[in-house]
Order: C-alpha cells, then sequence, then structure tokens
C-alpha cells in the first residue's frame, strides 16, 4: 500500500465539525446556528488555500438536513443520515472549470425544484471568484431571492474580485491560516494511524511547509511518506527526496558565512535556489546548519546568523522575492 496513491488529504478529510482544525469559531457559530434553525441561504466562506472552506462546507450541507442535529453532530439515524441518495440534494460547482454563465443558468433552474431527500439543497461554489461578469449578474438574481429551500456555500480565496453586492449577500466567514502547532498535530496523528515514524523536526517542517494550509501539509507529507516508505521519515531525509538538495550545501553556505566569503555566499545561494525545494524548507536546512555548527563551536558570528535567518521566517513566508531577501540575509551574516 503506497502512500503516495491514497493521499493522506483525502483519507482524513474531516468528517464532523469536531474533525475541522483551526477553525473554532466557524464550526461553533455554524453549529449554533443549525441548532437554534436560524440558518443563512447565503454563506461566502473565504480564506487561502487548503484551510477547509470546502471540508466545512459539506459537513454543513449534511448537518443542515440532518433531522436531529446535536452537540455538533450529525445524529447519523434520521432518514436523512441514512439515506444513501442524500448526495443527491448537494450540489459542488467547480467555477474555475464552469465559469461561464451557461453553468449558472443550469444552477439558476435546478434551484426552483425542491430537495429529493432532506429539507434543503445545498450549494457549493468553490473559487466563486473565477465566475464571468454574466455568471455573477445571473447568480446575483437568485441570491437576492433565493428559495426557501435553498442555501448557497460560496467559497473564494479572493474575496476582493467579489461585487460588493454578492458579498453583501451573503453570510460571511474568513478562515484563518492554520497555525503551525495544529498542523503539527494534523500530521503526526495521520502518521501514527498509517504506523509510520518520524523524527520530530521533519513533522515540524513538513507541517512549516503548508505555510498554514493542512492540505498543502499533508500533500507533501504524501511525497515524503512515499520516499520513505518503511523507513523512519527524517529530516535529512526531507531535504533529499524534493529538490535532491542535501544537507551538504547547507554546511557549506555555513562554512563560507564563517570565512566571510561573500563571492562563495553568492554562488551557494544561487545553487540552493536552483533547487526546487520550498523556501521553508531552505531555511529549516540553513537553521539546522547553523545550530550543528554552534554546537560544535559556539562564536558570536553564528550566533547573529543564527538571530538573521530566524528573524527571516515570516519575511520568506510572504515575500514576492525569497531568493533576493536569503542571499541579503547570508550576506548580513556574513559580516560582507
Ligand atoms: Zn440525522
Amino acid at each position: 500500500m503506497s502512500a503516495n496513491v491514497k493521499s493522506f488529504y483525502r483519507v482524513y478529510r474531516p468528517k464532523s465539525f469536531a474533525e475541522v482544525v483551526g477553525q473554532e469559531f466557524i464550526t461553533k457559530t455554524l453549529s449554533n446556528q443549525i441548532a437554534s434553525q436560524k440558518i443563512g441561504h447565503a454563506y461566502l466562506f473565504c480564506g487561502t488555500r487548503g484551510t477547509g472552506k470546502t471540508s466545512v462546507a459539506k459537513i454543513f450541507a449534511d448537518a443542515v438536513n440532518c433531522e436531529n442535529f446535536q452537540d455538533g453532530k450529525v445524529c447519523g439515524q434520521c432518514s436523512w443520515c441514512q439515506n444513501p441518495n442524500k448526495t443527491m440534494d448537494i450540489f459542488e460547482i467547480d467555477a474555475a472549470s464552469n465559469n461561464g454563465v451557461d453553468a449558472v443558468r443550469d444552477l439558476i433552474e435546478s434551484v426552483k425544484y425542491p430537495p429529493v431527500v432532506g429539507k434543503y439543497k445545498v450549494y457549493i461554489i468553490d473559487e466563486v471568484h473565477m465566475f464571468s461578469g454574466a455568471a455573477f449578474n445571473a447568480l446575483l438574481k437568485t441570491l437576492e431571492e433565493p428559495p426557501v429551500h435553498v442555501i448557497f456555500v460560496l467559497a473564494t480565496t479572493e474575496p476582493h474580485k467579489l461585487l460588493p453586492t454578492v458579498q453583501s449577500r451573503c453570510l460571511r466567514f474568513n478562515f484563518q491560516n492554520v497555525a503551525l502547532t495544529e498542523i503539527e498535530k494534523v500530521v503526526k496523528n495521520v502518521f501514527q494511524k498509517e504506523k509510520l515514524v518520524a523524527e520530530d523536526a521533519a513533522v515540524t517542517l513538513i507541517a512549516k511547509e503548508g505555510q498554514g494550509s493542512v492540505r498543502d501539509a499533508l500533500s507533501f507529507a504524501d511525497t515524503v511518506a512515499a520516499y520513505c516508505g518503511q523507513d523512519k521519515i527524517t529530516v535529512t531525509a526531507i531535504n533529499r527526496v524534493v529538490g535532491g538538495l542535501d544537507s551538504k550545501v547547507f554546511t557549506d553556505l555555513v562554512a563560507q558565512i564563517m570565512a566571510t566569503d561573500a563571492q562563495g555566499v553568492r554562488a551557494t545561494v544561487q545553487q540552493i535556489f536552483n533547487s526546487s525545494t520550498g523556501v521553508a524548507r531552505i531555511l529549516a536546512g540553513t537553521l539546522a546548519a547553523i545550530k550543528d555548527a554552534y554546537v560544535k563551536q559556539p562564536s558570536p558570528r553564528l550566533a547573529t546568523a543564527l538571530r538573521v535567518f530566524a528573524n527571516l521566517e515570516m519575511t520568506l513566508k510572504y515575500a514576492t522575492d525569497p531568493h533576493g531577501y536569503f542571499e541579503t540575509a547570508a550576506l548580513v551574516a556574513c559580516g560582507a
């Protein structure tokens, strides 16, 4: 059973509000709305990729239809929960691939008909900002006066691209980037269930790779686990897997920083960025090499280097030119 075939993200996707990571405010509010029967007809889920928008939308679509939703959970017993055809009332549309007015017309046409199994038909529209102008206008009319049995959940990574008139008709929820510690827990949990052994530092590195997205972290975990097979998952293995960078390049960089070899630093940074390795891995590799060197022989220059690179983490995450920032940091550390 190869890990890359079954995709951790799909297998371990949350199936209930309680399993959703890092969006407690949203899952709690939605649970309360369902429990008190104060359900809106249009929701807008905003947030970066992999923060759980579609997962929450699916859980919500199921939960609004359960006849006995309690304590944030569907009952599993009612005619909805037990009905194998319940997906007939839940529609998922990917606006990125169906962005024309025709797709919306079909949707609007079907909105008229009552649900087949449950109380509500739920339309989940992913990447809704991709709809064309004409498609949006068509959708707007339905959003203005939705039939009582219809709920729209519009999900988007780019809410600023939506017309204000669309935004104002929706109940908006902002999905947060998931905290590193939360993603670490998810990765650890998945590895445990898969009976894979991993270094703590490797788990952290994988979680960082997600940059706030559980999905990205888990798909990176897929790649790493596929490479490692039944072997222990280590930082060294991760660095070797992706981009083919081994730790020697980072050891070289640190040696050049120590030797105030600015030219060498520039060349090594170039070599590092020529690999396809992600920024989080580059930074983790560099920090690990500096720490190793410091343990062997402490020095103010290494301490400075450690501080310079540790401070770079947030900058690199949002930088459009991580290469430039990284090189500057290396040169600063080098004292050049
Ligand atoms: Zn139920």
